[in-house]
């Protein structure tokens, strides 16, 4: 018998993250637990059964992540998500449904293979390129103008 799907498979795309510090794990496991954007005292929350009590412990995990390239930080709504990407990407394009506050993460890869090189020619040592896009989710979307089904 064959069971290679006996690994625990979420379909969010469970990736193991190397050279992860216990508590960098911690926090990168409550953040992709969420299926939202977690403010830093959400994370220390979720984490507080697990030892976790300073906030100290957190802003420092979240600064390593944020390094390694695994998490972003959404300037706008001040909290922090999961990247989805295989690997670090120096633009990282969010759209914020303002109903909701979903987050999803989109490429944009004309962003990075047209503004970048223009970017670096103006002779800017470009780090990250953050765009944080709002409006309205197609979830949303469709249970505002959709029909509503009749209650009675
Ligand atoms: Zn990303
Ligand atoms: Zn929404």
């Amino acid at each position: 018998m064959t069971s290679k799907d006996s690994d625990r498979s979420n379909g969010k795309g469970e990736r193991r993250q190397p050279g992860l510090t216990r508590n960098e794990r911690l926090v990168w496991d409550a953040l992709s637990e969420a299926e939202e954007p977690l403010k830093a005292y959400e994370i220390l929350d979720r984490l507080k059964d697990r030892g976790v009590r300073a906030p100290m412990t957190v802003y420092r995990a979240l600064d390593g992540l944020e390094e390694k390239g695994v998490i972003h930080k959404l300037d706008g709504l001040n909290s922090f998500v999961r990247c989805n990407h295989e690997r670090p990407h120096e633009v990282q394009a969010f759209l914020v449904c303002e109903i909701c506050t979903t987050v999803k993460e989109v490429e944009l890869e004309s962003v990075s293979d047209v503004a970048a090189p223009l970017i670096r020619r103006a002779g800017f040592d470009m780090h990250t390129a953050r765009l944080e896009v709002r409006g309205v989710c197609d979830n949303c979307e469709c249970s505002r103008h959709g029909p509503r089904p009749p209650n009675h």
